[in-house]
């Protein structure tokens, strides 16, 4: 920062061998721009002080929790093969709910930490290739209280979220009868208590379950809103093009900026926030 303005970058080169810094590297320039995602883009400009007038820095923070419902079949499937993300439904988007078949490797994902005994019982392995599998994520916002009063109690400055809205167990157990009827032997709905279910009768039981919130299985994913844009400064950190309204010559051009959730997958709304940002920012400066 020089008389209050971004002129570029410092950053330590790390030595892959030790992990301990090798050299200091300085970039001036006439536009210096963050992208360093929604936890670490707001943590960075925390620690700088930076960005923080309009009060929002780290404020707004939206994940998708997700869970998801695995299915056995007799035959092969390899799901893992082809397109992974090959199916969603977005019918029930309206209450918050997007269905999507996701089929990654295992250890990650829930489609194999759904098989009972993951990690513990390798001939579960053996079934890897029989199961299909598909997920429910929705959009929860996070805690808006002010960043600092949150690290002041302890809690951390950012990650300060838990599901208010649980994903559908509705739909998980229509999900679970449809895998059946279409010739499932074995429906792993990812609930405790409950790890398996084999007769279209038994999803009743995922019907008619209480869980509490902290038993569920959920994953977040999609973090995004840390530094939200908006069209003034008191409400948002970034201008409508990615320009820090409080900082000059510096932007930032990924996940934080949206102003709220996308509901579905956010990677290519990033994308194209980026280069339509990108773009304008290379306009400007000729
Ligand atoms: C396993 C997985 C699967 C996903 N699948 C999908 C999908 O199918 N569809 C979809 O839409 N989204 C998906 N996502 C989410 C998607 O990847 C993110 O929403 C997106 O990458 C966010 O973009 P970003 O530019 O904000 O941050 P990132 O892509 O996270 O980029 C931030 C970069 O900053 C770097 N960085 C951070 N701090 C520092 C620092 N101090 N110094 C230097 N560098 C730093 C990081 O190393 C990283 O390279 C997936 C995410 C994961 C983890």
């Amino acid at each position: 920062m020089e008389a209050g303005r971004a002129v570029g970058v410092v950053a330590d080169l790390i030595d892959p061998e030790s992990g301990r810094p090798r050299c200091e590297m300085r970039v001036r320039a006439k536009a210096t721009v963050l992208a360093a995602g929604a936890v670490f883009t707001p943590a960075l400009l925390m620690r700088q002080k930076l960005a923080g007038s309009s009060g929002q820095l780290g404020r707004n923070l939206v994940v998708h929790p997700g869970a998801g419902t695995s299915a056995l079949f007799d035959e092969d499937l390899s799901a893992w093969r082809g397109t992974m993300q090959s199916y969603y439904i977005d019918e029930h988007l309206d209450d918050g709910v997007l269905l999507e078949a996701t089929f990654p490797p295992p250890g990650l994902g829930y489609s194999a930490g759904s098989l009972p005994g993951w990690g513990r019982d390798k001939e579960l392995f053996r079934l890897y290739p029989r199961v299909a599998s598909i997920g429910s994520i929705c959009s929860d916002e996070g805690e808006r209280s002010d960043p600092a009063h949150r690290e002041a109690r302890g809690a951390h400055p950012l990650l300060a979220v838990g599901p208010r809205r649980p994903p559908g167990r509705r739909r998980d157990s229509a999900l679970g009868g449809a895998a059946l009827r279409r010739g499932a032997t074995t429906v792993y709905p990812m609930l405790p208590g409950l790890t398996s279910i084999s007769s279209p009768h038994d999803v009743e039981r995922i019907r008619s379950g209480k869980w509490k919130r902290s038993e569920l299985h959920v994953s977040a994913y999609h973090p995004m809103g840390t530094a939200r844009m908006g069209t003034d400064s008191f409400g948002s950190v970034v201008d409508p093009w990615g320009a820090v309204w409080d900082v000059p010559g510096l932007h930032v051009l990924d996940a934080s900026i949206l102003p709220s959730s996308t509901h579905v997958n956010p990677q290519i709304t990033i994308m194209a926030l980026a280069a339509r940002g990108a773009a304008r920012l290379a306009d400007a400066l000729g």
